[in-house]
């Protein structure tokens, strides 16, 4: 069985950063990663520095080939199905076994998508959640906005920055008096009825279909997703999950440590809100944290 210091797994934007700063302290560290990256969707990643526009695929690939330049850096590509053991003697089982004194959890978050016949199709290009990812190109269309249990109000007032033709809708959820009145303004039109269905070419979204059999033409569509721990590895381990309007993240504190002893986790994974910058600082501050705790010289608490 391979032993190192720190395994990662997860070899991302939050994965790969946390694996350099190990490397770079002449840590053996490998990195366990199945290579399906929420963005994978979209055919350009925007806002990250030195990256935008860029490829999602040809990010990772970069940040890879970068921390296995290093000596004492390894990726095992395929999935981990099991961690078990303690600080000092963990055990990820699945493609390969490796034992690893420290574990840095960055695999990421999947969002749960409404069960709409054609949504999943246009998911990741004109189906979409983050306006800084997608508004730009996407701007000045007629936009759709999904309620899903709820109005997505914060939505409905931002996207006045990328379009003047938006339509609510609403899909079944109640409406308050309160959030009526923020809603009425020109350029924002509401349609109340179910959404049943999305009208497509390749992903291009044309139509939404409600359950009165009415199309509501549209060249976009926003909603905001519930996230998920794109694998169960942390809470299997103990890790404490937190949960925000947007869905469940394990719980860390400044240094990235979980509530495990011994487990870090970073990205998508330890907070609510997806990005890849952000990702990548969690995973930088997650490497460093891990090493100062090797040496012993992180704080108890
Ligand atoms: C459609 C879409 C477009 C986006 N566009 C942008 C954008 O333009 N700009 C931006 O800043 N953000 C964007 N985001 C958000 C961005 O994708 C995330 O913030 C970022 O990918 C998080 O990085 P991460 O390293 O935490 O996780 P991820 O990038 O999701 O990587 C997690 C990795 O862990 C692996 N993994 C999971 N489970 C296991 C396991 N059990 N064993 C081994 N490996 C495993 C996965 O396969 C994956 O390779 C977008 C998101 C979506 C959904």
């Amino acid at each position: 069985m391979r032993k190192v210091d720190v395994a990662v797994v997860g070899g991302s934007f939050a994965g790969v950063s946390a694996a350099i700063m190990l490397a770079r302290a002449r840590r053996r560290v490998v990195i366990l990663d199945e290579g399906r990256t929420r963005n994978r969707f979209a055919s350009a990643s925007h806002g990250f520095l030195g990256q935008d526009g860029a490829a999602p695929q040809a990010i990772r690939r970069k940040g890879l080939a970068e921390v296995l330049a290093y000596p004492t850096a390894g990726l095992i590509e395929g999935r981990v199905e099991r961690i078990s053991g303690k600080a000092g003697a963990f055990v990820l089982e699945g493609t390969e076994s490796v034992q690893a004194a420290r574990v840095i959890l960055a695999y990421g978050q999947r969002d749960v998508l409404p069960d709409i016949p054609g949504l999943a199709e246009c998911w990741g290009r004109t189906v979409v959640q983050c306006p800084y990812c997608h508004g730009y190109e996407l701007a000045d269309r007629r936009t759709g906005l999904l309620a899903v249990e709820a109005i997505p109000m914060h939505h409905a007032t931002q996207l006045r920055d990328w379009t003047d033709d938006l339509v609510l809708l609403e899909n079944g959820v109640a409406v308050t008096p309160e959030e009526a009145a923020a809603l009425d303004r020109p350029g924002l039109a509401r349609e109340a009825g179910r959404v049943v269905g999305v009208r497509h070419t390749n992903g291009a979204i044309e139509a939404v279909e409600l359950e009165d059999g009415r199309d509501v033409m549209m060249r976009a569509l926003y909603l905001v997703t519930w996230q998920e721990p794109a694998s169960a590895l942390g809470e299997d381990l103990g890790c404490v999950l937190e949960e925000t309007p947007m869905g469940r993240h394990l719980k860390v504190d400044e240094h990235q440590r979980t509530t495990v002893p011994g487990v870090f986790a970073a990205g998508d994974l330890a907070r609510p809100y997806p990005s890849a910058t952000q990702a990548a600082a969690t995973g930088n501050t997650a490497g460093a944290a891990c090493h100062q705790d090797l040496l012993g010289l992180l704080p108890t608490d």
